[in-house]
Formats: structure tokens, C-alpha cells, sequence
């Protein structure tokens, strides 16, 4: 299995493409540390994910760094090392841009962008560590979207959260390259999660991304999944600084 004797960190992992994630790693097996702001989601998740290897779950709000420093401490002393990061965890708030509070721009930016630095600066100072003890390097992970360069009405903090997604993305690969350790971004399109919820209950809205995706479909959690999967892999030992857009041939085309 590909992923045997690794650990990873999943934010966002109680639900959507986390836990998704956090399901295919445990299959390639790895030991997961699922970390979410809903700690009841997170638990049932650990509950659900126990029958398939090694796996706990630590509530943390990614845009805290107490919280972030707590979850860097609770894996490794839980599973003993760190060698995959996924960023994973976001929120989206929709707000045509005139009437766009502050407070709201300030949250998505907290959580998408924020979030991912805290959480990407700590693990890699962990890294970076072990790198310099003999140790091997890791691979982190940020979840963008396709909508880092695709620009949609109402979605202003989103889009601008996840175009900062793919930018911290590069300029993380190159600090850290020179220890081996790989940077990579994944950018989805429409996934069916939660987030998605409002398609689900609109047919007018799903219609419009369904025209727009060539593949003419919404993409599972698990074809995210499997994305991540192979990044964090060895099978992917000289990718760095990419973002790999998931989205049914939407952006391309
Ligand atoms: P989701 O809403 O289903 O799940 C997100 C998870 O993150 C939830 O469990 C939530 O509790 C958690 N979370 C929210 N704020 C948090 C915080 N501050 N700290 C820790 N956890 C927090 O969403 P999803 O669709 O699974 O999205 C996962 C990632 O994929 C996000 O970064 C999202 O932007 C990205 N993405 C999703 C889609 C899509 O169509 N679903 C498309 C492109 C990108």
C-alpha cells in the first residue's frame, strides 16, 4: 500500500472531500489525524473511520494558532511523526461584492487562506526538523478550486482565498524544496459535498454548472480522494509547487 507506515493530518476532515480523504489514506495505510472545528461531525467520523486502520480525531479551528499548534503536538504524540499535511478544511460566503461585509471577507480569508499558512508553516517547521535528523521529507497538500482563476459573482472572498491558496502553494514548494519536501495544490470543480448543498436543492443551479462542465457531471468526494492520495505518495517524488485541477473539463475548455 502506498501509503503504509506514513502519517497525515486531514483538516476539514468531518465531512465532504476531508473525510473522503481521510478514508483513502487510511486504505493506503496511512494513520490519520481527522481535525475539524464540528467536533461532533469529528467524532462520529472517527468512529466510522476506526474499522480501517489507525485514526483520531482532534477538534481544531485552522485559523487559531493555538489550535493549530495543539494539533501538530496531539499527532505526534499520538502517532509519533508527520509526513503528509493535507489544507483542507473551507468555508465559502456568498455576498454580492457591494454589499460584502468585513467581517465576512475576514472569516473565508481566516479559515481558507490563513488556515492553510498556520497549519502549512507548522508542520513544515516539523519537516524540516526531521529532514535535518536523517528523517523523510513529507508532502503538504492545500486544497484550492477551480475558482482561484475562475472568477463567479458573490463569491468574492472564496475566489480570492483560493487564488492566495495557489500562490502560497508555489512559494511554499520553493522555500522547501531544497529539503525534499513537495508542495502541491488540488483545485476542484463541483464536488458533491455540503458545500454543494445549494445545488443539490436548486435545479436552476445545477443545470447552470452542469452546462458548464463538459464531463456533464458533479465529481465525487473520492475522485478528490485519489488525487491526494497520489501526491502524497512516493509515486509522486518530483511534483512540487503544481496545483491539479479536478473539474470535468471545465477549466481547459
Ligand atoms: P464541506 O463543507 O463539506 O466540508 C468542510 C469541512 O471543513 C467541514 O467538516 C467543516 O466543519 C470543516 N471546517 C470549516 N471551517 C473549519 C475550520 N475553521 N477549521 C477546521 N475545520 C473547518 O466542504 P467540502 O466541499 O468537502 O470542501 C473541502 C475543501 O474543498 C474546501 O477547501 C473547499 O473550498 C474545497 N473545494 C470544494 C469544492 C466543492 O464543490 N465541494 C470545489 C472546490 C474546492
Amino acid at each position: 500500500m502506498a501509503l503504509t507506515g506514513k502519517t497525515a493530518i486531514v483538516t476539514g476532515a468531518a465531512g465532504g472531500i476531508g473525510l473522503a480523504i481521510a478514508q483513502r489514506f487510511l486504505h493506503d495505510g496511512a494513520r490519520v489525524m481527522i481535525a475539524d472545528v464540528d467536533h461532533e461531525k469529528g467524532e462520529k467520523a472517527e468512529r466510522d473511520l476506526a474499522k480501517l486502520g489507525k485514526v483520531q480525531f482532534v477538534k481544531a479551528d485552522v485559523g487559531k494558532r493555538l489550535d493549530i499548534h495543539n494539533l501538530v503536538a496531539a499527532t505526534i504524540d499520538a502517532f509519533g511523526d508527520i509526513d503528509i499535511l493535507v489544507n483542507n478544511a473551507g468555508i465559502v460566503h456568498g455576498a454580492d461584492f457591494l454589499d460584502l461585509k468585513e467581517e465576512d471577507f475576514d472569516r473565508v480569508l481566516q479559515v481558507n487562506l490563513k488556515g492553510s499558512f498556520l497549519a502549512g508553516q507548522a508542520v513544515a517547521r516539523y519537516m524540516v526538523e526531521k529532514v535535518g535528523n536523517g528523517g523523510s521529507p513529507g508532502s503538504i497538500i492545500n486544497m484550492s478550486s477551480i475558482n482561484a482563476v475562475v472568477a463567479i459573482a458573490n463569491q468574492l472572498p472564496y475566489s480570492v482565498s483560493k487564488g492566495g491558496v495557489n500562490q502560497l502553494t508555489r512559494v511554499m514548494a520553493l522555500s522547501l524544496a531544497p529539503y525534499g519536501i513537495r508542495v502541491n495544490a488540488i483545485g476542484p470543480g463541483s464536488i458533491m459535498t455540503d458545500m454543494l448543498s445549494s445545488v443539490n436543492n436548486d435545479p436552476e443551479a445545477k443545470n447552470r454548472i452542469l452546462s458548464r462542465t463538459p464531463m456533464g457531471r458533479v465529481g465525487e468526494p473520492s475522485e478528490i480522494a485519489a488525487i491526494a492520495a497520489f501526491l502524497a505518495s512516493d509515486d509522486a517524488s518530483y511534483i512540487t509547487g503544481q496545483t491539479i485541477y479536478a473539474d470535468g473539463g471545465r477549466l481547459p475548455l
